[in-house]
């Protein structure tokens, strides 16, 4: 007997058919023995009919009542997984975030977790019942709702499971599992039995959407064993494991991609003591978040180029911040892309195996794509190219590196 964690998304819980699928799958699960509590996202497209609602309203709602209305998506489905439980002879009890103190700070739309009282949902467990818990959604100290972030249903999950010190705590999806590629990009992409931890942290926050990043980040840290798995399917999923020599053997485990960026360049600023700060500091005072950061060393004029990226949608800001300091900065010109790409190969085999760096740069050289940018880390290497070359470097550098189905290199 085990005590499970299951995630449903927002595909998976779409229609009253498809619930019913699910309340099938975890019954099976229940009857099999095992302790169920079960994580529900809103029906699919519901959370954005009803941004879509508030939107109508004001342009930007209040972040509180926002919360109040965002959270009534995840209510509906976890009444009717129940009730669908409950058809099936199955005992069920549906919660919402609050009911099972879901305790986050007040940080509302975007909320972490903070602390879950697990003796109500240890208590339904006992008495030998599922228990179905709203995803997405908290409760401050001062007992206001909160929500996590878009995706957050995810980290729900993963924190339920940590605080229940849960065997394995399921993302079902409507992919089967992580693959090396988004399939969308490159057909011929594979799905992985298992990867690391540490590699799933670098694709989610690279630009794999499987999971969201912080349940990653929180599985991480309370080691909470994570599977991704289809809920339309059969078979094994991906696990994602703590355990690296448990891995296959393969130098990249994966590729992810990013269209959200954009890159600026500040040309012509005097190489000294201070000048990154007052350039990024502007930027940080915006609250715009940077990625790659490039200072090219300073030529014999003493003056340096200075080029960073940032999300896409944060681009026109962050030009108009940097094009209003130029003066005083003393640059010569502010340049700025909002076509570019992030393409990263992530692989904990990385650490021991040579010239991947170097295998990459000529694979994404014989497709003549120009690199823009290069950053690494121990565990991945990420390019910035032009947007229109996404779909041809993916593709080359997952042939290159053998990740193709039956691929070896
Ligand atoms: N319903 C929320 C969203 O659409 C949370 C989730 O599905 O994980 O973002
Ligand atoms: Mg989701």
């Amino acid at each position: 007997m085990a005590l499970i964690v299951q995630k449903y998304g927002g595909t998976s819980v779409g229609s009253v058919e498809r619930i019913q699928a699910v309340a099938e799958r975890v019954k099976r699960w229940h009857d099999q023995g095992n302790q169920v509590v079960v994580v529900v996202s809103a029906m699919s497209g519901e959370t954005d009919r009803l941004v879509g609602l508030a939107k109508q309203i004001q342009e930007r709602p209040e972040p509180r009542e926002l919360d109040v209305l965002l959270s009534t998506g995840e209510q509906v489905t976890i009444a009717l997984l129940s009730m669908a439980l409950a058809a099936r002879g199955c005992p069920a009890r549906s919660y919402t975030g609050a009911q099972v103190h879901i305790l986050t700070d007040s940080v509302h739309n975007k909320a972490r977790i903070r602390d879950i009282d697990a003796a109500r949902v240890g208590a339904d467990l006992k008495a030998g019942r599922v228990v179905v818990v709203a995803g997405f959604q908290g409760v401050d100290e001062s007992g206001d709702i909160t929500t996590l972030g878009r995706g957050g249903s995810d980290t729900s999950a993963v924190a339920i499971a940590a605080a229940l010190k849960a065997d394995e705590c399921q993302i079902y999806t409507d992919v089967d599992g992580v693959y090396t590629t988004d399939p969308r990009v490159e057909p011929k992409a594979r799905k992985l039995d298992r990867i690391t931890f540490e590699e799933m942290l670098e694709m989610a926050s690279l630009g794999s959407k499987v999971l969201q990043i912080r349940s990653v980040e929180f599985a991480g840290k309370y080691q909470v064993p994570l599977r991704v798995l289809s809920s339309f399917g059969e078979g094994e999923g991906t696990l994602i494991t703590f355990e690296e020599d448990e891995v296959e053997d393969a130098k990249i485990a994966g590729i992810a991609f990013s269209r959200d960026e954009a890159k600026l360049t500040i040309l012509g600023v005097p190489d000294r003591p201070g000048v990154a700060h007052e350039i990024l500091g502007a930027i940080a005072a915006a609250n715009i978040e940077v990625d790659m950061i490039i200072q090219n060393v300073a030529a014999e004029e003493a003056t340096t180029d200075f080029t960073f990226t940032v999300q896409r949608g944060d681009y026109a800001r962050a030009l108009e911040i940097l094009q209003a300091r130029a003066d005083a900065l003393g640059a010569r010109q502010v340049l700025g892309d909002e076509q570019i790409v992030k393409i990263s190969l992530v692989g904990v085999g990385m650490r021991s195996h040579a010239g991947i760096a170097s295998r990459m740069f000529e694979t994404l050289a014989h497709e003549g794509i120009n690199i823009r940018m290069i950053s690494t880390s121990e565990i991945k290497i990420s390019v910035v190219v032009d947007e229109r070359y996404l779909e041809l470097g993916v593709r080359a550098l997952h042939g290159a590196f053998g990740l193709d189905q039956n691929g070896e290199v």
